[in-house]
């Protein structure tokens, strides 16, 4: 199958105050200027300021609830996010998920139906040799009915290489995305987990990787830059 228009996203995770916003300015003329596509999901509290600043760089939230309103104290709804400037919403973080992956699928669900497009994530905690099945069984519980995969992406992120150096092998991240693929219709894919400047070509390069999702390596302009030249 032909290559498809990278998608590069960053996620600060509980990083960034306002001074920060001289970076997320910065993304977004390396991204206007390189022509790629691409998103930074960021704590809810910089999402209202960021958008008014960002041309070509998407903004987006780092979670929703899946209600869409109620007695959550600290949540934050997807209609929330979209009045914000959020345009996508991650939903089944490892850092975020809680409970079965049902309530991804309701988070997704309530992502779309405010109007943003989706990262559904999964990913196995732990090296396994049954991560291919770990993985698909944990997708199917994490899409919900009525999905619309024009406006959803899938991230693989083993937890175990989030927050490290390694990446899975080739033959790991092929068999992984094989199978996504057969799951996931026209929904893209994304590898995240330890992606830097250094090894996202590489990631780019494999069978089936439509994008990327990066941690560390979104925070600074110096650092994703590198990351958004590979998918130029
Ligand atoms: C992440 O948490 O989504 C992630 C990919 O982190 P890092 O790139 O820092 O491993």
């Amino acid at each position: 199958m032909a290559k498809r228009r990278p998608l590069i996203l960053g996620n600060w995770k509980m990083h960034g105050t306002g001074s920060d916003l001289a970076e997320v300015e910065r993304i977004d003329a390396a991204v206007q200027a390189l022509g790629v596509e691409a998103g930074l999901m960021l704590p809810a509290t910089l999402i209202e300021r960021a958008a008014r600043r960002a041309r070509a760089v998407a903004i987006g939230g780092q979670d929703c609830h899946a209600a869409a309103q109620g007695a959550h104290t600290g949540g934050v709804s997807a209609a929330m996010l979209r009045e914000s400037g959020a345009t996508m919403v991650l939903a089944g973080h490892s850092e975020t998920r809680a409970g079965d992956a049902s309530s991804v699928a309701a988070k997704a669900h309530a992502a779309q139906a405010a109007g943003l497009a989706v990262v559904i994530c999964v990913g196995e905690c732990e090296r396994s040799a049954d991560a291919r099945a770990l993985v698909a069984a944990q997708l199917r519980a994490s899409l919900p009915p009525g999905l619309d995969r024009s406006r959803a992406a899938i991230a693989y992120e083993p937890v175990w290489c989030i927050g490290g150096s390694a990446v899975p092998d080739a033959a790991h991240l092929a068999r992984i995305f094989e199978m996504l693929r057969g799951e996931a219709g026209e929904a893209r894919l994304l590898y995240g987990g330890a992606v830097d400047g250094g090894n996202a070509a590489e990631l780019l390069a494999l069978p089936g990787i439509d994008g990327l999702l990066v941690g560390r390596a979104s925070r600074s302009a110096d650092d994703f830059v590198p990351v958004l030249e590979a998918a130029a």
